[in-house]
């Protein structure tokens, strides 16, 4: 925790006295493919989760990515040839270990989701798998050709919904409450914009990325930023918030948003 807290500490004043409270072991915040999974590992571990997100819970930048996931699960490929073509793409960035234990974490959780029932795209029964460029050899898996994340996000929510997670949409998370520096729930604007406390033993903030900060993006409008904002706020460490380059702050400046950090994607 830095020793300092900011000065904002929350986006507006209330007193959870005043509010409607409700309780779940673990709050998920947003609805992408990183929410999701979180909130099936949880379920999963046998705790209570209540997954709350800013619209409807198929909104997110997972439904609207295309091209594909790369997956060293093709017939002749090893995690060893994903591991350096992702390391001679980074061009020396690349942390070797981390990069090793994604791709790894990858291909089980594209293993995974196949289990689940996603449906990619294949050829004469096989994994149609693509080669894009940087990969020596082609194992970009897709469905229905571009559609790929809509794909990724239907199986999440259709196991979501099987298991009977509660998923409430229209629900948006605008700060995290804290008691004594540790994070008790989160408060959360109900479908008419009224503000209630959400209480939990543990809170999983998997709000995607800030493309909206941008004039130029391909991002929906839930990408604002909202996740690493309210955990600043909470008195949070922000790892890697790479400066905005100047070109993108001119655009910022162009719709009157501060800019902090860069991320066009939503990760
Ligand atoms: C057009 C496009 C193409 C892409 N193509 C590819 C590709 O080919 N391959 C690839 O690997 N990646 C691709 N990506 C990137 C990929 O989609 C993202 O990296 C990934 O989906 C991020 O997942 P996430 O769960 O972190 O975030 P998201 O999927 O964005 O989910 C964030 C969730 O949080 C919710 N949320 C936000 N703020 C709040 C709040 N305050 N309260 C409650 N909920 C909130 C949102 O509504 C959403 O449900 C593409 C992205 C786009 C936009």
């Amino acid at each position: 925790m830095p020793s300092a807290i900011p000065p904002f500490r929350y986006a507006f004043p209330f007193d959870t006295a005043d509010l409607p409270v409700e309780r779940a072991d673990v709050v998920v915040v947003g609805s992408g493919a990183a929410a999701l999974r979180a909130a099936l590992a949880v379920h999963d571990a046998g705790a209570g989760v209540l997954v709350l997100t800013k619209r409807d819970p198929s909104e997110s930048n997972t439904n609207y990515a295309q091209g594909g996931i790369a997956a060293a699960l093709g017939s002749g490929d090893s995690l060893d040839a994903h591991l350096r073509d992702t390391l001679s793409a980074g061009r020396g960035l690349a942390d070797p270990a981390f990069v090793r234990e994604v791709l790894a974490d990858g291909a089980r959780a594209v293993v995974e989701l196949i289990g689940w029932g996603a449906r990619f795209d294949r050829h004469g029964g096989e994994i149609d798998f693509a080669q894009e460029g940087g990969h020596g050899t082609p194992r970009i898996l897709h469905a229905q050709g571009d559609a790929t994340g809509a794909e990724i996000q239907r199986c999440l929510l259709a196991r979501a919904r099987a298991l009977r997670l509660r998923i409430r949409g229209n629900a948006a998370v605008v700060d995290l409450l804290t008691d004594g520096g540790r994070c008790v729930g989160v408060l959360a604007l109900d479908p008419r914009g009224r503000p209630r406390a959400v209480f939990a033993r543990a809170v999983v903030v998997a709000t995607g990325g800030a493309g909206q900060l941008w004039r130029e993006t391909t991002n929906p409008d839930v990408a604002t930023f909202d996740g690493p904002a309210m955990a600043w706020r909470a008195g949070a460490a922000l790892i890697s918030p790479a400066p905005p380059a100047p070109s993108s702050l001119r655009r910022c400046a162009g719709r009157g948003a501060s800019c902090g950090t860069t991320g066009g994607g939503a990760s």
